[in-house]
């Protein structure tokens, strides 16, 4: 009996013993299996590690600025330790020019296609930040953070003024891909708002669908766009078809991985020149018949009910919907004398090595085209002159000043202070110098007198700016 009873409650403790660690077991097992985060697009989970969205099939890199929060503080706790350059491997390509403008050997070197900074050599002394042709460096002090200055836009690449998207390096993010894809994807999201029946408009306006400012790669794909989707469009452009990439002087390209473009297919350009880039591009548009409106400038855009109204000198359009894609190079000013839109002028000067041995002429006396003469009169064999209408250099930092005074007095620079440029022809430029009539032998000529910034073009038009913080560049993949 003893042992019967012995034995009844040993196993009715064994089996409560192994109901309670099943339960404690139980609770410490996850309710669910942990969500994937987000794609900010479609919303389908998307598992850690993975590139792309597994719902609509977007290249999640592109959301990294829009899914950053918008930086409250003005610098994050006290910055400690040495100023130091931080490289955006999302914006970086590959040109070297940051490694020629070091002054410390090492400090900042090329790991294939992209740069790299030894933060033990680093001084923070920003001559890489000034070099660097598309803006991917900033020096920082303290935890490995990136402060961006960006409009604010949602996963869609609409800003706070309803209907008005940027698209392409606009919106903080750089390279040809990014742009190509954020251009569709913001044409995609306005095919699908039009087409779930918003009120329509006031046909009195003639309102197309949709206006693509710019036609630089997020303009095309979304001019292209717009066409593959039935909409009716406007793309007016400035300058000429894709005209930051027609100005700079590269001679390869790297677009290493294919990207998708409406209405053609898959491009896949790796080290081909600008100018094979451009002649896809220019196929592309004949054979689709994309219409582009060149050599009309949009100076301003206003809300008109459900409309807006979009001003050129040349013509007035009015859109249901607006899409900015004017790149970061904002609106240089022009002399306005003939011969000024030539192909041997250019309004921004990047990689001064592609003006080795050859005759340069710099026009403007404020601090950029100090520097621009500065880069250039570093290069073998390149004779720079400097024109300027004023007496004397009255506007550039104090450290320009010595750098260029010292240029002059080594015979490095030659300066024509009370100069006007009159015409550029193709091998010399007429100028009138002290009231008299100056033929100068040139190869290039580069103008530096100003211009219209586009953030400040945005902040006209109500766009809100905002800061934000991007992690460590240095856990950025580079793709393309
Ligand atoms: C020297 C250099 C080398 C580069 N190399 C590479 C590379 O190898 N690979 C790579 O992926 N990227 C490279 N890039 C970066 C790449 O060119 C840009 O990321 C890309 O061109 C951005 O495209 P976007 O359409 O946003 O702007 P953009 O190409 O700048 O196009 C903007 C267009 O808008 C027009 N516009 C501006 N304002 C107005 C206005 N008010 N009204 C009407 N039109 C307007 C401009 O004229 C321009 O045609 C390089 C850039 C430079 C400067």
């Amino acid at each position: 009996m003893l042992y019967t009873t012995l034995g009844f409650f040993a196993l009715t403790g064994l089996v409560m013993w192994l109901h309670l660690r099943d339960h404690a077991q139980g609770s410490r097992a996850p309710a669910v299996r942990p969500v994937d985060p987000p794609c900010p697009r479609c919303g389908a989970g998307v598992p850690p590690g993975s590139t792309f969205c597994p719902g609509c099939g977007v290249p999640q890199q592109i959301f990294e600025i829009v899914s950053a929060p918008v930086s409250v503080a003005a610098a994050d706790g006290p910055a400690v330790g040495n100023p130091r350059a931080l490289v955006r491997a999302d914006m970086c390509v590959g040109c070297g020019v940051c490694v020629a403008s070091c002054p410390v050997p090492g400090a900042i070197t090329m790991q294939g296609k992209l740069a790299q900074v030894d933060d033990t050599l680093c001084q923070g002394h920003g001559e890489c930040v000034r070099g660097c042709p598309v803006g991917a460096i900033s020096v920082t002090v303290g935890t490995a953070v990136n402060r961006v200055s960006v409009p604010l836009i949602d996963a869609n690449f609409e800003t706070n003024i309803p209907g008005l998207y940027i698209v392409g390096e606009l919106g903080g993010r750089g390279l040809i891909k990014n742009a190509i894809n954020e251009g569709k994807l913001a044409v995609d999201h306005i095919a699908r708002v039009l087409e779930s029946g918003v009120p329509n408009i006031d046909s009195a306006t003639h309102a197309v669908d949709v206006a693509i400012v710019g036609s630089g790669p997020a303009g095309l794909s979304a001019g292209l766009e717009a066409l593959r989707r039935g909409l009716s469009y406007v793309v007016i452009e400035q300058g000429s078809l894709a005209d930051t990439v027609r100005k700079y002087p590269r001679q390869k390209l790297l677009l290493a991985e294919p990207v998708a473009i409406p209405l053609y297919g898959d491009l896949w350009i790796a080290d081909s020149s600008k100018e094979s880039l451009l002649q896809v591009w220019e196929t592309i548009v004949a054979n689709t018949g994309l219409i582009v409106h060149t050599g009309a400038r949009v100076e301003n855009i206003h809300r008109e009910g459900a409309t807006f109204r979009i001003e050129t000198p040349v013509a007035t359009y009015h859109a249901r919907r607006v899409v900015l894609a004017i790149g970061r190079r904002g609106t240089p000013r022009h002399l306005g004398v003939q011969g000024e839109e030539r192909d041997n002028v250019f309004y921004d000067i990047v990689e001064m090595e592609a003006f080795v041995g050859k005759r340069m002429l710099v026009v403007g006396g404020g601090d950029s085209a100090v520097e621009s003469v500065m880069g250039l009169a570093n290069q073998k064999g390149t004779e720079v002159v400097l024109s300027y209408r004023g007496e004397s250099f009255s506007r550039v930092k104090e450290r320009n000043r010595e750098k260029i005074e010292k240029a002059i007095a080594a015979g490095r620079v030659k300066i024509l202070f009370r100069s006007e440029i009159r015409e550029i022809r193709s091998d010399v430029v007429v100028l009138e110098h002290e009231g008299n009539a100056t033929i100068l032998p040139n190869d290039y000529t580069i103008i530096r007198i100003g211009g219209d910034a586009p953030y400040a073009f945005l902040e006209r038009l109500g766009v809100r700016i905002v800061q934000k913080d991007l992690p460590s560049p240095t856990s950025h993949a580079r793709t393309g």
